[in-house]
């Protein structure tokens, strides 16, 4: 199936016509971005923990130290809302009501699982560093048996998701587009810059063709 279901609580409300819910969509921004956000709530407080995340079909890995408060909180079963997004523009209107922003962005609910098995630990993590970097796992040494245990890994069921997007230039009011005021949009990007070697480096080995090509 090519399509999530909408359900009660991913139903995109104010301006439904910006709501997708197929995969394409929703893989796309997903695979664009490596940083989300996931919101849990612990006696009561809600945190939003910005983290890195990599997918694999339908299911969004999370990692970091086995002490960390958030990754103990979802892997107990807590239930967590990931969203990821992509500012596109800014968009200017003639009054200060209709400016806006376009943006990509994906809302996932659901409870994550943590991953035990080490094989499936250990290829979990090679989708994540493969998602931030593609081509970096097979040039860098390997977890260790010790590093494997320090770390703990969740995966996230792609089940309950949404995605939302805005393209395009300002809606104005009919009788202010006559207004003196320059209106339209100022695009934005994030941009790849030249590689910085680490100044620590013993070796000189050549910048990897997944640095030079590097994009998203
Ligand atoms: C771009 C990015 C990517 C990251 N990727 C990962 C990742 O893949 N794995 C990972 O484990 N961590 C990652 N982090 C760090 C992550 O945000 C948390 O700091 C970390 O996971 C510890 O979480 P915790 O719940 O144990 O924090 P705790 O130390 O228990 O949090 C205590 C309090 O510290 C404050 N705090 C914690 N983190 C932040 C923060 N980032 N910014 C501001 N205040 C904060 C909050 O008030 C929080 O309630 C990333 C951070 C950024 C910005």
């Amino acid at each position: 199936m090519s399509q999530f279901q909408p359900t009660e609580r991913t139903q995109v409300k104010r301006l439904p016509k910006r709501g997708h819910y197929d995969r394409e969509t929703v893989y796309k921004i997903l695979d664009t971005g490596f940083v989300c956000h996931a919101g849990f709530n612990v006696d009561g407080q809600p945190f939003v923990i910005p983290t890195n995340y990599g997918r694999s079909g339908d299911t969004l890995y999370l990692h970091g130290s086995a002490a960390s408060r958030m990754l103990k909180t979802l892997s107990a079963g807590v239930p967590v809302c990931v969203t990821v997004t992509h500012v596109d523009g800014i968009v200017l209107a003639r009054s200060a009501f209709h400016h806006s922003v376009n943006y990509r962005s994906a809302v996932i609910l659901g409870t994550a699982r943590l991953v035990e098995d080490p094989a499936e630990k250990m290829e979990a993590l090679r989708i994540f560093t493969e998602h931030v970097m593609k081509g970096r796992w097979d040039d860098v040494r390997q977890p260790t048996e010790q590093e494997l245990k320090a770390t703990t890994v969740l995966a996230l069921p792609l089940e309950e998701v949404s995605a939302k997007v805005r393209t395009g230039g300002p809606i104005d009011d009919e009788a202010d587009y006559t207004l003196p005021v320059w209106a339209g949009v100022l695009p934005l990007e994030t941009v790849v810059r030249e590689p910085i070697p680490d100044a620590q480096r013993k070796g000189d080995p050549p910048v990897p063709d997944y640095l030079k090509n590097y994009s998203r």
